[in-house]
């Protein structure tokens, strides 16, 4: 037992919640690990709050990436749905028409239409 236990809560003032370990507890000892700042001025719940309120980006497999930086078809579900999501995205910032679209797509899912 090191001497940090001997604060049975957590210094952040407001937290009240349980000591854990360098006189933070479990959510701020774990920013704290993670960022070397607890940020106590951030109430606990918001982070996450804020996460789920954002979408989730795709994040493309090594494989996938690999793939498609040498411009080859993508031969899985999730290189598919990553490549959708792709030409979504660049149809809305480059203001594709519907065949310009339509013609990307099938490029994407070439081979199985
Ligand atoms: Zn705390």
């Amino acid at each position: 037992m090191s001497a940090d236990s001997k604060s049975t809560f957590c210094t952040v003032p407001g937290c009240g919640r349980p000591h854990r370990a360098r006189g933070y507890c479990r959510t701020h000892y774990a920013r704290w690990r993670a960022s070397g700042d607890a940020r106590p001025e951030v109430p606990i719940g918001a982070v996450r709050r804020a996460q789920a309120a954002e979408p989730t980006p795709v994040v493309a497999h090594p494989v996938a990436l690999k793939r498609r930086l040498r411009g080859l078809p993508p031969v899985s579900r999730h290189e598919r749905l990553l490549a959708l999501a792709d030409l979504a995205e660049r149809a809305g910032v480059e203001g594709w028409d519907a065949r310009r679209f339509e013609r990307e797509q099938a490029k994407v899912l070439g081979g199985r239409q």
